[in-house]
């Protein structure tokens, strides 16, 4: 199998899982407990945490494990909402449903949202944000770093300082950049940031939230007190754990400038791509991008029918973001790009991870070719 969906999520790497075992194994103690199994528990966890703050440039205890990406996003939003004074909520078109429907949901309770469009390219309209921030009382802005379907990284950098001069809070979920690209929360003082181990080879069902004053937290889940009370439950022990080895594991390979050769793999496999298949509209790598993804529609090809050849010729991708599938409904994003709708239904994202290889994006060059021949004969 060539597996090109790491956006949906990535194949966890063998370290981390041998970093797992022993907490699903013996020691299967409580963090919370005070005997010494307990403590030796707690001092892993507080190991995990360094790990997992390292990796974005934060301090340990800037660090709440949370249940998922998605819990990640709800706590910071919630969080925010809360805070005093805060009426009004600012986010762009393009953020994925883990944002949106929470402010919705907030919106529903009496905020006022603005949701702000993007260019054709994806990118996050500067202006209208401005305009949003700068009338009536102050709020809270949630823009995501890199988007899941385009790879489109917004300029983060812009944002928070307009965001901060404009007195609001700031949240970026980071969830697609986070161990794919160098990041510094220091360098980009974010209020709050969510993180998934599932996106950079760690397990399923755990995230994180960074929170910069590492206090403005309320909890969704109240218990036994839990991370500081910002999340109560016992922790999910071995999933922190592989969290925090996966965050390491990307810290090094950044450091190495792992993710510039995997960038050097997919312009060469982009550029076979274009020469080789008519037709071809990209949708992602407009600007600054993620070095791991391709969007592209193919003239006369639906995207689900493609998907469908190369998921049986051993080929996995996505049409659209993987939340999208087995939805009727095309992709927002792409729909708010204002690319037309049989465009966007003809789809296809491919992300790669760094375990993918030349010779795996060879072979996938010519099922693609395939698979776009069969489906125009058909069609
Ligand atoms: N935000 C973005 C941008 C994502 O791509 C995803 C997952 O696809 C999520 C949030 C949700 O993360 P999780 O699957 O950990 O809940």
């Amino acid at each position: 199998m060539i597996y090109l969906d790491a956006n949906a999520t990535t194949p966890m790497h063998p370290e981390v899982l041998e970093a797992m075992m022993p907490y699903l194994t013996d020691c299967f103690h409580n963090p919370s407990s005070p005997t010494l199994s307990g403590r030796r528990v707690r001092k892993a966890i507080d190991r995990a945490r360094e790990q997992v703050a390292a990796l974005i440039g934060a301090a340990p205890e800037q660090i709440t494990f949370t249940g998922c990406g998605t819990e990640a996003n709800n706590l910071a939003l919630r969080s925010m909402a809360r805070q005093a004074g805060l009426g009004r909520i600012v986010t762009s078109a393009i953020e994925h449903p883990a944002i949106l429907k929470p402010c919705h949901a907030l919106q529903e309770k009496g905020y006022d949202l603005t949701v702000c469009e993007v260019d054709e390219r994806g990118y996050l309209d500067l202006e209208q944000y401005r305009a949003a921030l700068s009338s009536g009382t102050p709020g809270l802005g949630t823009i995501m770093w890199a988007n899941n379907e385009t790879g489109a990284i917004q300029a983060i950098e812009e944002i928070v300082l307009l965001t901060r001069a404009a007195g609001w809070l700031f949240h970026t979920d980071a969830i697609q950049a986070v161990g794919k690209l160098p990041l510094d929360v220091k360098g980009i003082p974010v209020d709050f940031l969510s993180i998934s181990a599932h996106k950079f080879h760690g397990p399923k069902g755990i995230g994180a939230l960074y929170s910069r004053s590492g206090e403005m937290i309320e909890a969704l889940i109240l218990g036994g007190g839990q991370e500081r009370g910002a999340r109560g439950g016992t922790e999910h022990v071995a999933g922190i754990i592989g969290m925090g080895k996966a965050a390491e594991m990307a810290g090094i390979a950044l450091s190495e400038g792992e993710h510039l050769k995997g960038a050097a793999r997919r312009d060469e496999f982009l550029s076979c791509l274009k020469n080789e298949i008519e037709g071809l509209r990209l949708h992602s790598s407009k600007g600054p991008g993620l070095w791991n993804v391709v969007n592209f529609s193919v003239e006369g090809c639906f995207s689900a029918a493609l998907r469908i050849l190369l998921d049986d010729a051993g080929l996995v991708c996505s049409a659209g973001s993987a939340c999208m599938t087995g939805s009727r409904k095309g992709s927002h994003v792409l729909e708010a790009m204002g690319i037309e709708k049989e465009e966007a239904a003809g789809a296809l994202r491919l992300s790669l991870s760094l375990l993918t290889t030349k010779a795996e994006l060879e072979r996938a060059l010519d099922l693609i070719k395939t698979a776009v021949t069969e489906v125009r004969v058909e069609g």
